[in-house]
């Protein structure tokens, strides 16, 4: 396949922006990328597609989400409204991951994935609770992960707090589904990945962490949410005398492929520490900014050298959004205008979440290369000021929006073409899907009134 006529923005370390280039896609990879005059006459069978001048971009990465807080969206939470964030975890999520099945489980993840191709991007973290529910919850995603034709990496959120046994079960489900994985053809291990999820260290005993770091396999990378709110530092430094990166580092947790999320309340010291470690972090600031938890310090964290990424925490899976609110909320926590200039995001996004998916899913993948994954999503962006290799970041947070994304493509695939969804129906999982929320909300209710 050939496509002509495009404004390519490769994302590569060093971004490049080429007008009226042809990209040739052989199977899944990109082979070659020059200007259209250079192809000689495409052989007969040779499919051309032409770009009409659209831009074309790396397909956006979410490094860190949740598909099973779908069925959230206007659902209602009885009693005063949550003071703070551990009131929402109380009141919110962990109630609303008890109330949910195998149905609500596949329903969450397919609008989440429509959502995903809709919006351009390509290639998901997702880490899965279902405490009614464990075994096998992954499976029921990874079906739909393959179906949707996306990439995503998948784990189980260990937790204690529904005792032991499901402690337990969590652990033995990211076993399970990590084997599963490792047991699978390369056309599946590219496009599915698994991580061992653990939920955050204020749920989880030194026990239950250690039976973790025994049952890992050695190559897996650990998937937990650290210091997103204050209290888990509380619970840290008064039950275990030391603080919470100090913690999971004693238990073998920040490994070079683990992802730290959020890491909002960090000292100097543990900074260092994920420094030293070279496990990644991920920054959620919509997620951030609507549990009034703070800002983590993201720009001293890639200045000393950590490898953050960009994740949106169960957010709408347009990830500019992300940007966007990352470009506003540091400069508004810190009332300073010179906090998150975009090319720093553009290093998170962009080159930090490609390395991490090419880590995770063992192919390249993020940046439009040769050799690189044809992830491509298409954007009829018309920009009326002059769009460069050095502005195209501040580009994205004022100019482009997720609505201009035309086609989205993952290993040489379409997955949506012309606004047309390929491989999902959107009428139908939303009906569906529906259909099944008064379950899950009434399911909630009951697990709140316990
Ligand atoms: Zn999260």
């Amino acid at each position: 396949m050939r496509i002509r006529n495009a404004k390519i923005v490769t994302g590569t370390d060093k971004n490049q922006i080429l007008d009226g280039y042809t990209i040739e896609i052989e199977k899944e990879s990109i082979k070659s990328i020059l200007p259209d005059a250079d192809y000689p006459p495409a052989a007969n069978g040779i499919e051309i597609i032409d770009a009409q001048g659209q831009y074309i971009l790396p397909g956006s990465i979410c490094a860190h989400t949740h598909f099973y807080g779908a069925y959230a969206r206007g659902m209602s939470i009885p009693g005063s409204p949550a003071k703070d964030f551990p009131e929402i975890l109380q009141k919110l999520w962990w109630p609303l991951d008890k109330a949910l099945d195998e149905n609500s489980i596949r329903y969450s993840a397919q609008v989440c994935l429509i959502d995903a191709i809709k919006h351009g991007t390509t290639t998901l973290f997702d880490h899965h609770a279902s405490q009614n529910f464990i075994h096998g919850s992954l499976d029921t995603i990874a079906e739909e992960i393959i179906a949707s034709g996306v990439r995503g990496a998948l784990c189980y959120e260990v937790t204690d707090r529904d005792g032991e046994t499901k402690a337990d079960d969590g652990i033995a489900e990211n076993i399970r589904f990590f084997q599963s994985v490792n047991n699978s053809n390369n056309t599946i291990k590219h496009r599915l990945a698994a991580y061992f999820g653990l939920h955050a260290g204020l749920t989880l005993s030194d026990q239950t962490l250690e039976k973790a770091r025994i049952a890992a396999p050695q190559t897996a990378g650990f998937h937990i949410h650290v210091a997103e709110h204050s209290s888990d530092q509380e619970n840290s430094t008064n039950r275990y005398g030391m603080r919470v990166v100090e913690r999971l580092s004693k238990f073998d947790i920040l490994r070079e492929n683990s992802i730290i999320v959020h890491g909002v309340h960090l000292s100097d010291e543990e900074i260092k520490i994920l420094a030293d470690s070279g496990c990644w972090v991920t920054h959620q600031p919509r997620s951030n900014m609507n549990n009034g938890v703070g800002m983590a310090r993201v720009e001293e964290m890639l200045a000393g050298g950590i490898r953050v990424g960009l994740g949106n925490d169960g957010f709408s899976n347009q990830m500019w959004e992300e940007w966007k609110a990352a470009y506003l909320a540091h400069k508004l926590w810190h009332r300073d205008p010179r906090r998150m200039p975009a090319d720093l995001i553009y290093q998170m996004a962009v080159n930090n979440n490609a390395a991490l998916a090419s880590q995770a899913f063992g192919v390249p993948i993020g940046a439009i290369q040769p050799g690189g994954r044809a992830d491509l999503i298409f954007v009829d962006y018309h920009p009326y000021t002059p769009l460069t290799e050095g502005n195209f970041p501040w580009h994205i947070v004022f100019g482009f929006d997720e609505g201009m994304i035309i086609s989205t493509m993952v290993d040489g695939r379409f997955l949506m073409r012309n606004r047309e969804l390929l491989t999902m129906d959107e009428e139908k999982v939303t009906a569906e899907a529906l259909a099944y929320a008064p379950t899950v909300w009434s399911n909630y209710q009951r697990v709140l009134q316990g």
